[in-house]
């Protein structure tokens, strides 16, 4: 039988999905990755060679589901985050993307809402679509920041089932001061997601989110394990909040969601977050040397407690980031006009990327 193309307009598709792109920043392998944020250390030796025994050991029981509810996991994730949680407040998914997927499956879904301070992580529209959801963006100031008055009359304005607060924000790297966080849970009837993707990268005395978890039922703190942890292959993201609304999770999620390899793997990680996380300063010290660097070239960083930088003063990103491309260097074009976001490499990425923008600086 012959294959039968066609277009997804041919397809019994959802109303609701048509016309929509699914994410899609390009995987080109080039010398210089440096455009999905990953973290470009690998992993320590010491920390790989316990992970490959955890594996090991659970693969002779792979014959077997896994644990549905990821026990030693959610203590290894309670343990870490500290703040005296438990490990009924903690929840854990494929990567933080699908921790996301769960809330919004649970909380949002046809005749809801959810919104966010635009712009922001692309993926929170369309996971919200996914859901059969209704986007809504709100605004920043000029320079991204968002305040908690306005922030605050925002939310109560648009009145969502599920707000997103990205901290620090994708794609700017913008700080958010934990009084917008309060600000924000006071005015919304809803679900309140702060994404702490980032939150390692932000100085080491700056409180998190989870400072505010007692007493707010309807708060939710999202971390990964793919951005300081350098775990991104191993997809694991995970939340804390009240152990109520991780109960309502479990309507949602498939059953044992989580592999036994990827318990295992996260697990044993977990054990060395020492390890794991001593590249966190050498890698904020590129972060810094970018922003320091980048005005001599003629452009304007934004301040940034992630482990990326967006800049502008691009007068043609498009040509930028082909110049770049072409010289071995993947940053980020995110559709903001006089904009491209590069992510911190290691010392010898980053210099490779200050330098191909150097002699591309004047084309732009
Ligand atoms: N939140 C933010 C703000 C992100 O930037 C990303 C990844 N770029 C994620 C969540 C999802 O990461 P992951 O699914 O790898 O945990």
């Amino acid at each position: 039988m012959g294959r039968v193309t066609g277009s997804l307009d041919d397809l019994p598709l959802r109303d609701d999905l048509r016309g929509l792109a699914p994410y899609g920043a390009p995987q080109a392998m080039l010398p210089v990755t440096l455009n999905v944020n990953e973290n470009t250390h690998p992993v320590p030796q010491e920390v790989a060679d316990d992970i490959l025994d955890a594996l090991a050991h659970a693969l002779r029981d792979v014959n077997r589901y896994p644990d549905r509810e990821f026990t030693a996991l959610r203590e290894g994730f309670a343990a870490y985050l500290g703040h005296g949680l438990a490990r009924d407040q903690i929840w854990a998914g494929n990567g933080s993307n699908e921790v996301l997927q769960h809330l919004l499956q649970t909380f949002a879904g046809p005749g809801r809402t959810a919104f966010g301070f635009a712009p922001t992580y692309s993926m929170y529209p369309l996971l919200t679509r996914g859901t059969g959801a209704t986007w809504l963006s709100g605004t920043r100031q000029t320079d991204f920041t968002i305040t908690a008055d306005n922030a605050a009359a925002q939310v109560a304005a648009a009145d969502p089932d599920v707000v997103f607060l990205c901290a620090p924000n994708n794609p700017t790297g913008t700080p958010l001061p934990l009084e917008v966080v309060a600000a924000v849970y006071e005015a919304a009837r809803g679900i309140v997601i702060v994404d702490e993707a980032y939150q390692e990268f932000a100085p080491r005395d700056e409180r998190s989110a989870l400072a505010l978890l007692p007493d707010r039922p309807r708060l939710v703190v999202s971390r990964t394990m793919s951005k300081a942890f350098a775990f991104a292959g191993a997809r694991v993201g995970y939340l804390a909040a009240d152990p109520v609304l991780i109960d309502a999770l479990r309507l949602v999620r498939l059953p044992y969601h989580l592999s036994a390899l990827t318990q295992a793997a996260a697990t044993a990680a977990l054990r060395h977050a020492d390890v794991m996380l001593s590249m966190v300063d050498e890698i904020v010290a590129q972060r810094d040397r970018i922003s320091a660097t980048l005005p001599a070239l003629g452009f304007a960083p934004y301040e940034s407690w992630s482990n990326f930088v967006l800049f502008g003063g691009v007068g043609d990103p498009a040509a930028v980031w082909q110049a770049l491309y072409d010289s071995g260097v993947l940053i980020r074009d995110i559709g903001l006009p006089g904009h491209l976001r590069v992510t911190a490499g290691t010392e010898a990425e980053t210099t490779a990327f200050l330098e191909a923008l150097a002699s591309v600086g004047s084309a732009s």
